[in-house]
C-alpha cells in the first residue's frame, strides 16, 4: 500500500516535464495519492494536460496567484471535488529576468513587489484560502533555495530575499495551524535545470559548482525532491512543522568549498 493511498494532494505550479512539481506529481502518484493540479495561465494548459492524463489526474485548474478571486475560485472548485485536502504543495516562484541579472541594489519597486506576491505572499493567500477544507493532520509545503536565503547566491538577488520570507512564513504558519495539527514545511533543494531556473543569471555555472563542490559531488533531481515530498505529505512525518529540510548533496554544510581536484592536490 502506498504511503499516500487515501490523502487529497493539490499541487500547484506544474509548468512542465521539467517542473519540480513534475517530481512531486509523479511520487504522490506511486505512492497512491488523488491528485489535483493547478497551472498558472491559459498558455501552459496545453503543455500541462498532457501531463495530467499521463498520472491519470482529473482535476486540473487554472490559478493565478497574483488574483484573489483564482484563489478563492480554486478553493471552492476543490471543495466541491474532493470535499477535504489533505497535501498542499506550492512549487511556485517569479521574479523579472532583469532582476535576476542586475546587482542586487538595481532592483527595481515593481520588481520586488512582484517576486515577494508570487513567490512569497502566494503560499499565505493559499494557506488561508484552503485552511477551511483542510483535514487535521494535513501537509503544507512550499519550495525554497536556502543557499540563496540565508547566504548569497551570486545572481539570486530578490530571489533570495524572498526565499528567506518564505522560509519565515514557513515557521509562522506552522505557529498558526499548529494546534489544529496542520503542518507546514519548506523543502530547499539544489539547483535543478527548470524553466523557472533559466532566468537566473549564471545559472549554468552554479549548477555545474554544485556537482564539484557538494560532499556528494552530484547534482539534484526532480525525483529526489518528489521523494522527500512523499515523506513531508504522509504519516512519517507526523510530528515535523516549520521546518526547512535541505535536499542538496550535503552542499550546504561546507564552510569552506575546495573542488575534487583541488582536494586531491593537497592530499598529495
Ligand atoms: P518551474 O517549472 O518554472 O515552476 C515555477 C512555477 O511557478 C511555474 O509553473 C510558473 O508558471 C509558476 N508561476 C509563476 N507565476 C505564477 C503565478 N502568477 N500564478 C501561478 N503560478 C505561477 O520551475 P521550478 O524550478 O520547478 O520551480 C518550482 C519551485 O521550486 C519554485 O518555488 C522555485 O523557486 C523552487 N526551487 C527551484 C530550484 C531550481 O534550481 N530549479 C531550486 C530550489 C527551489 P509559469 O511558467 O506560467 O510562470
Amino acid at each position: 500500500m502506498g504511503l499516500l493511498e487515501g490523502k487529497n494532494a493539490l499541487i500547484f505550479g506544474l509548468a512542465n516535464e521539467r517542473s519540480i512539481a513534475w517530481g512531486i506529481t509523479q511520487a504522490f502518484k506511486r505512492e497512491g495519492a488523488n491528485l489535483g493540479i493547478s497551472y498558472a495561465g491559459e498558455m501552459l494548459e496545453r503543455r500541462v494536460k498532457p501531463l495530467a492524463e499521463q498520472v491519470n489526474c482529473k482535476w486540473v485548474e487554472e490559478c493565478d496567484v497574483t488574483k484573489d478571486e483564482h484563489i478563492a475560485a480554486i478553493a471552492g472548485k476543490a471543495a466541491k471535488h474532493f470535499g477535504k485536502i489533505d497535501v498542499l504543495v506550492h512549487s511556485i516562484a517569479f521574479a523579472g529576468r532583469d532582476e535576476l541579472s542586475r546587482p542586487y541594489y538595481q532592483t527595481s519597486r515593481e520588481g520586488f513587489k512582484n517576486a515577494m506576491d508570487i513567490s512569497v505572499y502566494s503560499f499565505v493567500a493559499l494557506s488561508n484560502a484552503f485552511l477551511p477544507i483542510l483535514n487535521p493532520g494535513a501537509s503544507l509545503m512550499c519550495m525554497t533555495y536556502g543557499s540563496g536565503a540565508v547566504k548569497v547566491a551570486p545572481h539570486y538577488n530578490v530571489m533570495g530575499v524572498a526565499k528567506a520570507a518564505l522560509e519565515s512564513s514557513t515557521r509562522y504558519l506552522a505557529y498558526d495551524l499548529g494546534p489544529q495539527k496542520i503542518r507546514v514545511n519548506a523543502i530547499s533543494a539544489g539547483p535543478i535545470r527548470t524553466l523557472a531556473a533559466a532566468g537566473v543569471g549564471g545559472f549554468r555555472d552554479m549548477y555545474k559548482h554544485f556537482a564539484d563542490m557538494s560532499p556528494m559531488r552530484e547534482n539534484v533531481t526532480i525525483e529526489d525532491v518528489g521523494n522527500m515530498a512523499v515523506f513531508l505529505a504522509s504519516d512519517l512525518s507526523t510530528r515535523v512543522t516549520g521546518e526547512v529540510i535541505y535536499i542538496d548533496s550535503g552542499f550546504n554544510i561546507m564552510g569552506v568549498q575546495m573542488s575534487g581536484k583541488e582536494e586531491q592536490a593537497s592530499n598529495q
